[in-house]
């Protein structure tokens, strides 16, 4: 399989190349020049297989450079009991007759982030031996609070890597900058920037598209790469769970082959949602993709009207994750929607970055809607979100809340019966804050109590990594001015 740039169709380059370099030299982000398809019978054959031979089959159809053998080693590596903490990796849960929970966060830094960023530090090194790249991968990360960790967990003395995280000075929960500033391991960096998500992951492409500081590096021995949703090996492995999960559902029963089942994902940078369009483009019988987004709701009303426009206030919401004004990975969606009309894609992004805005073409807004539906919740609905299904007996985060919600909306709205899985994108005990306030209990004074004060309360079991940060003395307190972004790095890589 060979994969593209969603502004140039002709600049192509194999798997390893892409995941090398993370994005494409023209800004483009590199995606697949076909969708292999998946059949009935590999659906049937998937059902009998266990989650980490299910991902190895599913990313082996991209990935024919890797040798079978390779990609199982992975995937036994990535998804193992030491690394998760369910035997499943990502179980579903059944809410009633027709809703099911996806848990995604049962991985080594609680969020569904680690499914991804446990095997891509393993296909970067494996692409660097294969494409004979001798100088060492600099990961530069931007993150709205759990990438970094995640990419950290997953790079930690990972030969011929290191590994900067830019985070938002105000924008991520004390929990999950404690596990950043916690973070072992002697390739890693972190440096809040004072700003937010937007203004760091500008900072990053501002790097990654800087000339000079490319070749102040090479000279050092160092390249840029990225572990942020624009690096294809960040989406493929996400792929394979709504794959998976549709399998769970047949073995249970619950569906037979063939039937649509919709799916609603809490979003913010486009990546996880996009991993499930991609599974529908493989033939995966999806229904309704539905889009569920905060008091950000840049892609809600994108999805209504066509138009994205990034013109509007900015809201920092107790779901950091998905406090997002510019969506990266909808440009692949932009692309594959245009039926490949890389002119077009290059035209909506230099509005976009002009502007701040771009309208659609009417037949590419059909083809959305066809797909897509868009909703939000406020910060009001999230709290009653996880108030009510704690009170049904299941503890949510403030993302996966989100998602629950807007799947309620979109049901009322179009009396849509489809059998719905929503996504769960993190353990509630990252976010205790709200969590605790939500549920009517008052937070205990610092963050690490209030890990022990909602499993008292709750009598649900924190993750033992998260309830161990109570030990631990930061190592990283750099803060930097947003302008500032590549003088860290130049610093970092000395
Ligand atoms: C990253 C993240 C999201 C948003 O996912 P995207 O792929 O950026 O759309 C949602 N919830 C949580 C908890 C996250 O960490």
């Amino acid at each position: 399989m060979e994969y593209l740039s969603t502004r140039d169709k002709n600049l192509r380059k194999s798997a390893a190349q892409a995941i090398t370099m993370g994005l494409s030299r023209d800004g483009g982000l590199f995606t697949p020049v076909s969708f292999p398809s998946l059949s009935a019978l590999e659906v049937e054959t998937l059902c009998g297989m266990p989650y980490r031979k299910r991902a190895a089959y599913i990313m082996g159809k991209y990935l024919e450079q890797f040798r079978p053998e390779e990609l199982n080693l992975f995937t036994k590596n990535a998804y193992g009991p030491e690394k998760f903490g369910h035997p499943e990796v990502a179980p579903l849960r059944q809410m009633d007759k027709r809703t099911w929970c996806l848990e995604l966060w049962h991985g080594p830094t609680s969020a569904f982030k680690d499914i991804a960023l446990q095997i891509l530090p393993q296909l970067l090194s494996a692409s660097l031996r294969m494409t004979g790249e001798k100088k060492t991968a600099c990961v530069l990360v931007a993150t709205s609070g759990d990438t970094g960790k995640a990419a950290m967990e997953g790079f930690a003395d990972v030969e011929q890597t290191k590994i900067q995280v830019f985070y938002p000075e105000n924008g991520v929960s004390e929990i999950q900058k404690l596990q950043m500033v916690t973070q072992e391991g002697g390739n890693v960096d972190v440096c809040a920037v004072k700003g937010n998500f937007d203004d760091a992951q500008d900072g990053v492409k501002a790097a990654f598209s800087n000339e000079t500081l490319r070749d102040k590096l090479a000279e050092r021995g160092y390249f840029l790469s990225s572990a942020n949703s624009i690096n294809w090996g960040r989406i493929l492995p996400q792929v394979v769970y709504y794959i998976s999960a549709y399998c769970d559902l047949l073995n249970a029963k619950e569906i037979k082959l063939g039937q649509p089942v919709n799916y609603c994902v809490p979003t913010g940078n486009f990546g996880n949602i996009l991993a499930c369009y991609y599974a529908k483009r493989m033939g995966l019988p999806v229904g309704k993709l539905i889009c569920a987004s905060n008091r950000n709701d840049v892609l809600t009303d994108f999805i209504r009207t066509g138009v994205y426009d990034r013109n509007r206030p900015f809201h920092t919401t107790m779901s950091p994750s998905m406090d997002i004004l510019i969506s990266s990975n909808l440009e692949r969606l932009l692309f594959d929607i245009s039926g490949g009309k890389d002119e077009l894609v290059r035209e909506y992004m230099e509005q976009l970055a002009l502007t701040g805005r771009y309208e659609i073409a009417p037949g590419m807004k059909k083809r959305l809607q066809e797909v897509f539906y868009g909703g939000f919740c406020s910060e009001e609905e999230t709290s009653a979100s996880i108030k009510m299904l704690y009170e049904y007996g299941y503890l949510i985060d403030p993302h996966t809340a989100v998602a629950a919600k807007v799947l309620t909306d979109y049901r009322k709205e179009t009396g849509d019966k489809t059998p719905a899985v929503f996504v769960s994108t993190a353990s509630p005990y990252k976010f205790c804050d709200s969590v605790l306030e939500a549920i009517g209990v008052t937070p205990a004074a610092s963050s690490v109590e209030r890990i022990g004060q909602m499993q008292s309360v709750t009598g649900v079991a924190a993750p033992s990594r998260l309830a161990a940060l109570a030990g631990k003395a930061p190592r990283f307190t750099a803060v930097t001015e947003r302008g500032n972004m590549e003088a860290k790095v130049l610093e970092f890589l000395g």
